[in-house]
């Protein structure tokens, strides 16, 4: 089904031998798999039907339940947003910390960063594991870590300016956020930056080039998640195709998130991971809900390591209006193709007189009476993609709520 690659292929055989004693480690997967005879795994079909590990699985395992190593050996901590109940907390060893490391160092030097970069962090620091991740990364390239965490752009601006700062270090909504405040205040000249590393929140082209131009710098999209290392796991080169994933350190299927069944390389679908050395939790086939595909064939880059493309969306942000699906990169598309349309929107579905409606909310600096227009290209826009009649509302730039975290725009006020 696929054409295996040098790496994948070892890869698929450093996730069979980790199969020989994670029961031993891991009481998790000791209970987990406890009806499964790990040695009749060999063959891909034999790995594929293995369950799949899920974000509950995870939370029913609170608090150190996913530990496989002795509680001396963790060393730190990190936790996944508990938006929805308990929280997932993931320990680390020192190898973990530093296998951490070097994926991150891996993805600034993938960027064309140096050692003589100096690096703004603006994700935070805490639980979670975006400041942290970038952090680690920067020093173990031996570039300069500036850890300022979110908030208060005043002193990002002026700290921006005074260090020099080269790379930013951001969510696409705050990258936008500091663009928007950069071209108001006209900081564009005193501001030195060169390269974005936009943490792994699905955005659209057209914030992309927003920000790319405001910022004056080269874009990268870096991908991660708290349950697999953090940030840091892979990132897009400089042909911009697509993000290589550290496939030494992670072995990588796409499943269709309906059936659970992996499908052939270039279909889209869902990624899930399977970490290869990681020793406080491992995780066998961890379901990430990240839509995306593996992009077939080798990089102009020359990079080996296997690449999936920018994600799509969450399996779990799907909606679905009258039959059809919906995911936040369509809205995206569609506002991209609709002239004077900003890149800043929100979705609200309701059930209103018997009938679903989906308003969606969209920014522009249009005068008002081009905005009829407006609203009737980008009507147009969604129908010629999804077959489907939305209420298109234009709103002044600025007027829909930016985040430091990621955003929320699709809101479903239906149930
Ligand atoms: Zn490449």
């Amino acid at each position: 089904m696929s054409t295996d690659t040098p790496i994948r292929e070892q890869s698929f055989k450093n996730a069979l031998t980790q199969l020989e004693t994670i029961k031993d480690k891991s009481p998790f997967y000791a209970r987990k798999f406890a009806d499964i005879n790990l040695s009749d795994i060999h063959s891909r079909g034999d790995f594929q039907n293995l369950p799949l590990t899920t974000k509950d699985d995870l939370r029913a395992a609170y608090p150190l339940g996913l530990s496989a190593v002795s509680p001396s050996d963790i060393v730190r901590i990190h936790s996944s947003s508990g938006t929805t109940g308990v929280p997932v907390i993931i320990p680390y060893t020192a190898q973990d910390v530093h296998d951490w490391a070097v994926m991150f160092a891996r993805c600034y030097q993938m960027a064309g960063i140096t050692r003589d970069d100096r690096i703004h962090i603006t994700p935070g620091y805490g639980l979670w594991t975006a400041g942290i991740g970038f952090q680690l990364g920067a020093e173990l390239l031996g570039a300069m870590a500036i850890p300022m965490g979110p908030g208060n752009t005043d002193k990002q601006l002026q700290m921006m300016i005074d260090i020099g700062s080269t790379v930013l270090g951001a969510t696409s909504s705050y990258a936008l956020l500091l663009a928007e405040t950069i071209a108001s205040r006209g900081l564009g000249e005193r501001i030195s930056l060169r390269k974005g590393v936009i943490g792994s929140e699905r955005w659209g082209e057209r914030m992309r080039a927003r920000i790319a131009k405001e910022l004056g710098v080269e874009l990268h999209d870096i991908y991660g998640l708290t349950e697999i290392y953090g940030p840091g796991i892979g990132i897009n080169c400089e042909a911009q195709t697509a993000m290589h994933c550290w496939d030494d350190y992670l072995y990588l299927e796409i499943i269709d998130p309906n059936t659970g069944r992996v499908v052939p390389d270039g279909t889209s679908g869902e990624l899930v991971l399977t970490t290869l050395v990681k020793q406080g939790a491992p995780l066998i086939r961890y379901r990430t809900h990240d839509l995306t595909r593996i992009v077939p064939g080798p990089c102009p880059c020359g990079s080996p390591y296997t690449r999936i493309e920018t994600l799509i969306g969450r399996s779990d942000d799907m909606v679905k209006v009258k039959g059809v699906n919906i995911f936040p990169a369509h809205i995206e598309e569609a506002l991209a193709v609709t002239p004077e349309a900003s890149s800043e929107y929100q979705v609200m579905i309701d059930h209103l007189e018997g009938r679903d409606t989906m308003t969606v909310f969209f920014e522009t600096s249009a005068p008002l009476e081009h905005r009829p227009y407006i609203e009737l290209a980008l009507g147009q826009a969604i129908r010629d993609k999804l077959s489907l009649s939305v209420i298109p509302k234009a709103v002044n730039l600025g007027d829909l709520p930016r985040s430091e975290k990621k955003s929320k725009r699709i809101f479903d006020n239906r149930y």
